[in-house]
Formats: structure tokens, C-alpha cells, sequence
């Protein structure tokens, strides 16, 4: 179980983060949704430990993450990031981020981010034309696929997906999504997404405005509630209507 308890983040005298507190269950699916400048981005860097928080306390299982070092805490997540980056080298190594890896494990992988590029020398195909003149290029979303393969390589039980599906066209996100839930059975995802089709699947969503949780609840329980989710998602979904 992941606790967050009163959390406070300072830059300078800017408050990014203002007394948050909210409990992750094992196998859940949290979204985190709100405008820019909202404090996402700072509380998944706090639980990554990037840096600390000025107050307060992150707890997994019971235990401060302080209290056991960075390397033994980053163990317990993957993380995939806006700006992920690809690398000159296999894929398998793209996915394990290792030079040992396990080639139906990255096939498993890359098959639940929805990765399905044809590759002429499957998952030891290289990447980018830095070192082999035939290496494959991929499209910006194809690349995101890359990054989100290693959330599901990595064995480890909570994986943060910071604008997962930015680059994907919807019939990709649609089957992130569905991949994301299977996922859950055996990890706990927290997703950052402005596109409000995550929050659909998730069992929980906190709405973040300056630096404060606002709302939270299930997508149905936000929408009967018809505070600023409820505005935020009707707004969305107006778009998509002719
Ligand atoms: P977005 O949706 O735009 O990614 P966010 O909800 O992730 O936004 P954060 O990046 O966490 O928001 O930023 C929260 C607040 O903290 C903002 O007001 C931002 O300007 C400020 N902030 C973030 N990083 C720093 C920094 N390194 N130094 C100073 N202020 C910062």
C-alpha cells in the first residue's frame, strides 16, 4: 500500500504542493488528472524520490521511503515520462534497458503497449541509423510504445505513466488502456493524463488544482457529482460530438 500523508513542496516561494494526502491499494489504477502547472509532475517526482518533499511523508507498505535508499526504492517502479528518449541499440535493450535481456519477455512487452511495427531481425533489430546503417525509425507514437514496453518488462509492482498516450492515435490508446487494466491484476498504476478516456479505467481519480487535491472518486461518482471533473469531461467530450 502506497500513503501519501500531508504533503507540502516548495520552489522557492512558489507552493507546488499543499497538504496532499491520498492512499494507493495494491493492483489499483490512480489517475491524476488537472491543468498545467497543477503539481502532477512534482508529486510522481516525489514518489520517485527526484528530490524530497519540504513536509510530510510518502509510506510504502508502512515504510517512509526515506528509510530505505534510492536504488532499493526506484527498484519498486518503472516509470515512463513525456520525455522518454530511444537509444542506438537493440530493441530488446530499448525495452530492458540492459544488454541482457529476455526475448519473449520484450516480445510479451511490446506486445501489450500495442507495438506492432514489422522488425526485420525481431527484437534484436537496431534502432536509429547511428550504428547500423539499417536501423529502423520509428514514428513518434511507435517510440512512446517503446517507452511504455518498459513499464511492462520491468518486474516490479508499481509502474507511473506520465502522459502515456500524448503520442497515440485513439485505437492505440483504447488498447493501452484495455493492456493497462489487464496489467493491474499483478501492479499498481498511476497514470498523469489530460485525456480523460484513462480516467474511465481508473478505480480512482484525484483532480489537482494549485497544488491541491480538489476532488477525487470514481469516474461515476465524479460525474454525478458535477463539480470541475464533471466540467473537465463533458468539455472533452463536446469535441469529439459533430
Ligand atoms: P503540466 O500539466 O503542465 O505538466 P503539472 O501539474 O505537472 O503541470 P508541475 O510541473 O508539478 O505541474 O508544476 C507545479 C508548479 O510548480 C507550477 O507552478 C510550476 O511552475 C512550479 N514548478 C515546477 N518545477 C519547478 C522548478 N524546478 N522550480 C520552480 N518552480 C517549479
Amino acid at each position: 500500500m502506497l500513503e501519501v500523508k500531508d504533503l507540502y513542496v516548495n520552489y522557492g516561494a512558489v507552493e507546488a504542493i499543499k497538504g496532499i494526502s491520498f492512499t494507493v491499494q495494491p493492483g489499483e489504477i490512480v489517475t491524476l488528472i488537472g491543468a498545467n502547472g497543477a503539481g502532477k509532475t512534482t508529486l510522481t517526482n516525489l514518489l520517485l524520490r527526484l528530490y524530497d518533499a519540504t513536509d510530510g511523508e510518502i509510506l510504502i507498505d508502512g515504510e517512509n521511503i526515506k528509510d530505505v535508499t534510492v536504488a532499493s526504492h526506484r527498484a519498486r517502479f518503472a516509470a515512463v515520462f513525456q520525455d522518454f528518449q530511444t537509444f542506438a541499440c537493440s530493441v530488446g535493450e530499448n525495452v530492458a534497458l540492459d544488454e541482457k535481456f529476455d526475448s519473449e519477455r520484450v516480445r510479451q512487452a511490446l506486445k501489450h503497449s500495442g507495438f506492432t511495427k514489422p522488425l526485420k531481425n525481431g527484437v534484436d533489430t537496431e534502432l536509429l541509423r547511428e550504428f547500423d546503417d539499417d536501423g529502423a525509425m520509428l514514428s513518434g507514437g511507435e517510440a512512446q510504445k517503446i517507452a511504455i514496453a518498459r513499464a511492462f518488462y520491468k518486474e516490479c509492482p508499481y509502474v507511473i505513466l506520465d502522459e502515456p498516450s500524448a503520442n497515440l492515435d485513439p485505437i492505440a490508446e483504447y488498447n493501452l488502456n484495455r493492456a493497462m487494466t489487464e496489467a493491474s491484476e499483478h501492479k499498481t498504476v498511476i497514470f498523469i493524463s489530460h485525456r480523460l478516456s484513462t480516467t474511465v479505467i481508473a478505480d480512482r481519480i484525484y483532480v489537482m488544482e494549485n497544488g491541491e487535491i480538489i476532488e477525487s472518486g470514481s469516474h461515476e461518482e465524479l460525474m454525478s457529482r458535477g463539480g470541475t471533473y464533471a466540467k473537465m469531461f463533458t468539455l472533452q467530450a463536446e469535441k469529439y460530438e459533430a
